[in-house]
């Protein structure tokens, strides 16, 4: 199940989004064959984007988010639009770590402490949006947290979680984020500050419980919003097809002289792309 809700809460002070990418993760896993190690961090942010792209708000408003750290699992690129089409890619999809002393997987090792995420968002203007901030902790769920209060001086709390069954496949994926609307009060603050610390689990949580369930548990009966993200990427053969032309007629002759065909794999499905000498003719036929 792919399902994102959003809410009101403590007076219409705040907003909450809970969402679970349970399907979101495993559709990932497939593509990429993620270790569990991999899934968690990759998960943890395709989650973060899901709830990011629900903040877009024209048709064709798109985000890209890259969090690049000194762990094993190397460089992670997410990207999304505002109907909620989300794709993304880790350097390692084969990371892993000895598990953390508290048993959960070592998404703050995978990701690693030392780097930056960096979110780039085309909103139709003439320049995108940019904003960056130092890492916390890797753990993706503190980094998108600095994001927010840095980049767009917006103070959030973030749950994130991933959990990875025997089968390598996701049991449940999803997380909690509650942000401070202008002029929010002290009492409400601390009140969310509160109610965050029963979000350490959160994938059990998605597991087990409806998202209303979770909702109306901690925060009373409200009235939500919800929206559907899901996996799709949006790669097609003109597209790749342009990148190619952008490396020059010449350095694709020589790949054509060696290799007989240029061999393209997206990175973020996997989808194989060939381009034969009459493709590459064509591409620079003079019109
Ligand atoms: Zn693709």
């Amino acid at each position: 199940m792919n399902r994102l809700v959003k809410t009101l809460i403590y007076g219409g002070e705040m907003s909450l989004c809970v969402l679970d990418t349970t399907d979101l993760v495993n559709d990932a896993i497939q593509i990429h064959k993620l270790s569990p190690l991999s899934a968690a961090a990759l998960g943890r942010a395709l989650t973060a984007a899901a709830f990011m792209c629900s903040g877009l708000k024209n048709e064709g408003d798109k985000l890209s988010v890259n969090i690049v750290g000194d762990g094993v699992g190397g460089t992670i690129t997410v990207s999304g639009n505002s109907a909620l089409d989300l794709r993304g890619t880790i350097e390692n999809p084969r990371a892993e770590l000895p598990l953390r002393a508290d048993g959960k997987l070592d998404v703050g090792g995978c990701v690693g402490r030392n780097g930056r995420l960096t979110v780039v968002k085309s909103m139709g203007l003439k320049e995108p949006y940019s904003g960056s901030c130092r890492l916390v902790s890797g753990e993706i769920a503190e980094d998108f947290a600095a994001y927010y209060l840095y980049s767009e001086q917006q103070p959030s709390a973030f749950a994130l979680g991933v959990k990875i069954g025997r089968d390598y496949t996701c049991a449940g994926a999803g997380g909690v984020v509650i942000q401070a609307l202008p002029g929010a009060s002290e009492e409400s603050i601390v009140k969310a500050e509160e109610t965050m610390g029963k979000f350490a689990s959160v994938s059990t949580l998605i597991k087990e419980k409806s998202i209303e369930e979770i909702i109306e548990e901690n925060f009373g009966k409200c009235e939500t919003e919800e929206f559907f993200p899901h996996y799709k990427c949006l790669c097609s053969r003109e597209y790749i097809g342009g990148i190619l032309k952008s490396m020059g007629k010449k350095e694709l002759e020589d790949i054509l002289a060696e290799q007989g065909e240029i061999a393209v794999s997206c990175e973020f499905c996997e989808k194989n792309y060939v381009f034969t000498q009459s493709d590459v003719d064509a591409m620079f036929e003079e019109k």
